[in-house]
């Protein structure tokens, strides 16, 4: 699912190709992609767009009526840029905003289709679409201390919880864990100030580094090439491969169709956390549902 930093990149280079541009016209590939029945979605339609935001892990397109589109691109939802209008017909094809000039194309590959389109109105609709994470790059780090500490959750759940955290999914959070030199399993509110500390910190230069790294990757255009498991992550989707810090293998937690990785030499003091127990105790404390990962 892209997270934080593949939606940042993406957010940056819908702004400049369609700030100021109107919204000509607003298709649908499947009824079953809107959300939502009012505002009615062809409402949108020459309207000028406003201005182009991350909320949680939605793409939203604001526009300068009143208007958002929100689009959640879930596990597999992309954005591509087409210079000509492009036809839905093919079923991948779930949507396409238009412009003058070119229009951004959701396609979602598989046959679970999960991505999502809304229209809100004004600023209060749209917080409805917000899980209300806080912004892991805008807050000092006692919020963050605080923000943990609410709860006493695994870190995988704590870094997580879309209502704790903004934008930050399965792929990051352990490259987040690995970089802190912090257990999955710990609990929020075993770590000291020091170990916090250092959390915070991790948070902040994964996903800085990561969306340096894909904005100079996508070089001004749409990234391309968007995916939870990419080469140059640490531990995530490396189980069996060597840790690049210690050359000890990756370790998984399988739970359902997730897992998380881990180095246990550089993170659980060399333990190997049993999947038996592990999804016992995870089972109460693991993010429910996909849309929390
Ligand atoms: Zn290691």
């Amino acid at each position: 699912m892209p997270e934080l930093p593949d939606i940042d990149v993406y957010v940056e280079v819908l702004a400049a190709k369609l700030a100021g541009h109107t919204l000509t016209g607003l298709r649908l590939g499947s009824p079953f992609l809107l959300r939502t029945v009012a505002p009615p979605f062809d409402a949108c339609i020459g309207a000028r767009l406003a201005e182009v935001r991350r909320v949680g892990k939605r793409v939203v397109f604001g526009l300068d009526n009143g208007l958002w589109i929100v689009i959640h691109l879930m596990v597999a939802g992309r954005l591509h840029w087409q210079p000509e209008a492009p036809s839905l017909k093919a079923k991948n094809r779930m949507a396409s905003l238009d412009f003058e000039h070119g229009s951004v194309l959701l396609t979602e590959a598989g046959t679970k289709k999960r991505a999502s389109l809304a229209i809100a109105e004004g600023e209060s609709g749209l917080a409805e679409h917000d899980p209300g994470g806080l912004e892991p790059l805008e807050i000092d780090w006692q919020t963050f201390a605080s923000t943990l500490r609410r709860e006493n959750h695994t870190l995988k759940r704590a870094l997580t919880d879309p209502k704790s955290l903004s934008g930050i999914g399965n792929a990051y959070s352990d490259e987040i864990l690995h970089a802190a030199r912090l257990s999955p399993v710990r609990l929020s509110q075993q770590l000291d100030d020091e170990e916090m500390r250092r959390l915070y910190d991790s948070v902040r230069s994964v996903l800085t580094e990561w969306r340096d790294r894909l904005r100079n990757e996508a070089g001004g255009d749409m990234p391309e090439r968007v995916t939870a498991f990419r080469p140059g992550m640490r531990v995530h989707g490396r189980f069996g491969e060597p840790c690049p810090d210690c050359g000890h293998p990756v370790q998984r937690i399988r739970y359902k169709d997730n897992e998380t990785n881990y180095c246990a030499a550089c993170q659980t003091e060399s333990r190997i956390l049993k999947d038996r127990s592990l999804s016992r105790l995870l089972k109460k404390d693991w993010p429910k549902t996909l849309d929390e990962l």
